[in-house]
């Protein structure tokens, strides 16, 4: 790059978690660092809002602590199904329930005491080499981050949008005042799709509805999970709804020259794994060493590795979903072998390697469900 002239080191566009992640990490590198976003922060958006303890493994590594006296703690997760309920605990630590709007203050002001600059209600509107077009003006960045979400524009423009698509459904989520019926992320799954009730406060929760389907409302939405309708119906609501597409996509390549793309822009897992943000936080520090080296490629080979476990874990909650004859025997064998479902969800949190649970496991697990 010789002797070019840049306005910063490392200009990101978008500035939701995954951008403001990234924004932190490359200052922490000694980089200088610009955040663009079109909106304006506290930024919101439809989400589970549950960090499992793997996401705030990833923000501690990123320096910043996220403590239960900001939201609502939860030890583990629970499915619920028509027959019952099976629970497992995490192995190690617990999770964090956080409203959004709280977590993007928190990464905002953590990336603003590092000296990262934002520019709020700014948007891109294009990118040429080092030249990105920031509302009326211009300015010239060494390396260009892409955080701008599922319907990336950076993607095109940096011509990274070939991608496997394998699944798109519809997140709605909203707030209620009402104590958590217990301390775990809950997943009910249903015909339609899974709800999942995750504790933000002693007497908050996020409930946020996974489905193929669009329902013609939040509550119509909800009646198809009776035990829960119940809970909710004395319950006062908080919050608007809040809708999103959920998607599962793997993108080919998630750099190119000097472009690269970070959390859902670079390709996500559906939001029933509750993954996306552990996988932004943990791109943003692979990104960070990537950057420090001077070659992208090493951020391309972490990132396929930070992906393939929760695409493994999405696809086969996918596969529960689809198929009514996988998820009642799958309820059944793991409420009849509560141990398999701990282990999971330890592969899951990343405390017990896939290779670990192996072969056997995996066996086991099919055979479990077949006989179920
Ligand atoms: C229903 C649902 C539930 C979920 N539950 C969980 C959960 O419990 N736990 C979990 O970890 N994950 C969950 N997820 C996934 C999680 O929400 C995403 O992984 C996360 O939001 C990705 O963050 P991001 O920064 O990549 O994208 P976003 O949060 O979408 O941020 C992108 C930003 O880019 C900005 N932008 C876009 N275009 C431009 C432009 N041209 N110029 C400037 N700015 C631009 C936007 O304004 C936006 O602020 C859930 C998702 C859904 C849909």
């Amino acid at each position: 790059m010789g002797q070019e002239q840049f306005d910063t080191d490392v200009f990101v566009v978008g500035g939701g978690p995954a951008g403001l992640a990234a924004a932190i990490a490359a200052r922490q590198q000694g980089f200088s660092v610009m955040v663009a976003d079109s909106a304006t922060p506290p930024i919101d958006k439809a989400c589970g809002e549950g960090l499992m303890p793997d996401a705030l493994l990833a923000l501690r590594q990123l320096g910043l602590s996220v403590g239960s006296g900001e939201g609502g703690t939860f030890q583990g997760i629970k499915f619920i199904g028509p027959e019952g309920g099976v629970l497992a605990r995490f192995p190690q630590g617990e999770g964090i329930g956080i409203r959004r709007t709280l977590l993007h203050q928190t990464l905002l002001e953590f990336a603003s005491s590092l000296g990262v600059q934002t520019l709020w209600n700014t948007s891109v509107s294009g990118v040429q080499d080092a030249d990105v077009r920031v509302g009326s003006g211009v300015i010239r960045t060494r390396w260009l981050i892409g955080a701008d979400g599922q319907h990336s524009r950076v993607r095109n423009w940096a011509g990274l949008s070939a991608a496997r698509e394998q699944a798109k459904r519809i997140g709605i989520r909203r707030h209620f005042q009402a104590a958590p019926l217990s301390d775990f992320v809950e997943i009910y799954w249903g015909a339609q799709g899974q709800v999942y009730v995750t504790p933000i406060g002693k007497k908050e929760i996020c409930v946020a509805l996974i489905s193929r389907k669009k329902f013609p409302s939040f509550e119509a939405g909800i009646a198809q999970f009776p035990p829960l309708a119940r809970h909710l119906a004395n319950a006062q609501c908080t919050t608007r709804v809040r809708g999103s597409i959920t998607a599962s996509r793997r993108l080919k390549s998630v750099f190119r020259g000097r472009v690269a793309l970070i959390g859902e822009a670079s390709g996500s897992v559906d939001a029933i794994t509750g993954e996306g943000l552990a996988m932004a936080f943990r791109q943003a520090i692979a990104l960070s060493h990537a950057l420090a080296a001077g070659d992208l490629s090493l951020y391309q080979a972490a990132h396929r590795q930070t992906s393939s476990l929760p695409s493994f874990m999405a696809q086969s909650m996918l596969l529960m979903d689809r198929s009514p004859w996988v998820r009642q025997n799958a309820l059944r064998a793991f409420t009849r072998k509560p141990a398999l479902f701990e282990r999971l969800l330890s592969v899951h949190v990343g405390e017990l390697a896939l290779r670990d649970f192996g072969i056997p496991g995996i066996l086991n697990l099919g055979w479990q469900i077949l006989v179920a």
